[in-house]
């Protein structure tokens, strides 16, 4: 299939052959065209779907065909996100699919000068790039009107959730013209955001692209059992050893990550830490260097990492599983992006093994467990804990409590 035959104006498909893309993804394929029927959808896709372009190219094309001045008020799109890191993400490829074709697009979220955000959007904008609470201050101070609006996206709209811009977003919402398209991507599709739809969208289009909270496809996952004083020589090794290009490292919180970051300078690993407590201008010179490549190994956290698009990132680790069942998805997400083949490791310990098997049963699936040679857990030190003994064991304690209950009748 050609993106020509999703009925995509020729500038935009020359754009798109120009960045080198052959054919639309699967969830291009499906929004495309429900988009550019004025459908609204709710989508199904994670991150590495290609999903932003599958909002951002329908949308450039109804205001290419539409296209009037932008002045102060004539704000024709707007699309909320979640994280500053993802609205730069996507500001970044609304002006990259948009080239030459003369659609502005403003970025607005906290950390930085409203004044200079004011000034911008005063200047004329088509498409708002948005955070809720910082887009809320410029619409409370009418910096702008968003009353001629016509499409409404929500992008990673689970993790809006989760960060609790709810109110934010309704308030929103009351500033917005009722006769709207309005888009809702999220990673996730659960009762939750199927609840939150219900308020925004009218007969929506449900697209799913891949089975829910399953995983791209070409993502490799794989499970290292060691000892938890192993995780870090066993990190450094993989990384100087195994000649890993890059990767993206994911500790539960701020801490552990300026902790893991510091060890592995330590070893000789160019690392940075990368987490909220950090300054814009810290975090975007950090990601900078990713980018570039002078840092080989990036440790965030899962809130900083969201919306992180880093191309020919193969690997993913999680140095300890996340807290949030979803945010593994999420992480590993990182990796295997648009069709590249990608690895996700997670390095276990004994103790993450109560989160590995809550885990398991939410993917609905077990993750092949394996050694990494020269760091094999030491089984004289600790008894190995496996879901079989674990099982066993707690259905021996049953048994036993049933006898004792009985004993006593
Ligand atoms: P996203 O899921 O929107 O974060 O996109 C993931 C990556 O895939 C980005 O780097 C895009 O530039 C790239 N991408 C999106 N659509 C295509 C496509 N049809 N062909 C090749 N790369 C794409």
């Amino acid at each position: 299939m050609s993106f020509s035959s999703l009925s995509l104006m020729p500038v935009l498909v020359n754009r798109l052959s120009q960045l080198g893309y052959e054919q639309p993804t699967a969830i291009q394929q499906q929004a495309i065209p429900a988009v550019l029927a004025g459908k609204d959808v709710l989508a199904g896709a994670q991150t590495g779907t290609g999903k932003t372009a599958a909002f951002v190219l329908p949308i450039l094309q109804m205001l290419l065909a539409d296209k009037v001045q932008p002045l102060g008020d004539n704000c024709k799109a707007l699309i909320l996100v979640p994280t500053r890191e993802l609205a730069q993400q996507v500001h970044q490829s609304v002006e990259k699919y948009a080239g030459d074709s003369g659609i502005k697009s403003v970025i607005v979220y906290g950390g930085v000068s409203i004044k200079a955000q004011a000034d911008a959007i005063k200047a004329g904008a088509d498409i708002i790039v948005a955070t809720p609470g910082r887009l809320l201050d410029h619409l409370r101070s009418r910096v702008m009107s968003l009353a001629n609006l016509n499409h409404l996206v929500f992008d990673e709209a689970d993790r809006m959730l989760d960060m609790g811009f709810r109110d934010e977003i309704i308030e929103v919402l009351k500033r917005l013209p009722k006769e709207r398209q309005t888009l809702l991507f999220s990673a996730t599709l659960d009762e939750r955001i199927f609840k939150f739809s219900k308020r925004l969208l009218r007969s929506p289009q449900v697209i799913e692209t891949s089975e829910r909270n399953s995983t791209a496809a070409k993502i490799v996952e794989r499970v290292y059992n060691l000892d938890a004083n192993k995780k870090m020589p066993a990190l450094c090794h993989l990384i100087n050893k195994e000649n890993w290009q890059q990767a993206l490292l994911f500790s539960r919180t701020k801490q552990g990550a300026d902790k893991v970051a510091a060890q592995m300078k330590q070893a000789g690993v160019n690392a940075a830490a990368f987490h909220a407590d950090l300054s814009q201008a810290v975090r975007e010179s950090v990601l900078a260097q990713f980018k570039s490549g002078e840092i080989k190994a990036l440790v965030a956290t899962d809130v900083a990492a969201r919306g992180l698009d880093i191309n020919e990132l193969n690997y993913v680790v999680n140095i300890e599983l996340p807290f949030q069942n979803e945010d593994y998805i999420h992480r590993i997400g990182r990796t295997g992006r648009a069709g590249k083949a990608g690895q996700a490791i997670t390095l276990l310990s004994v103790d993450d093994e109560p989160q590995l098997i809550k885990l398991e049963a939410f993917l609905d699936r077990r993750l092949p467990q394996q050694w990494l040679q020269g760091f094999e857990p030491d089984l004289t030190q600790v008894a190995p804990v496996t879901r079989k003994t674990k099982k066993g064991s707690l259905k021996q304690q049953a048994r036993q409590k049933a006898l004792a209950q009985s004993k006593r009748k």
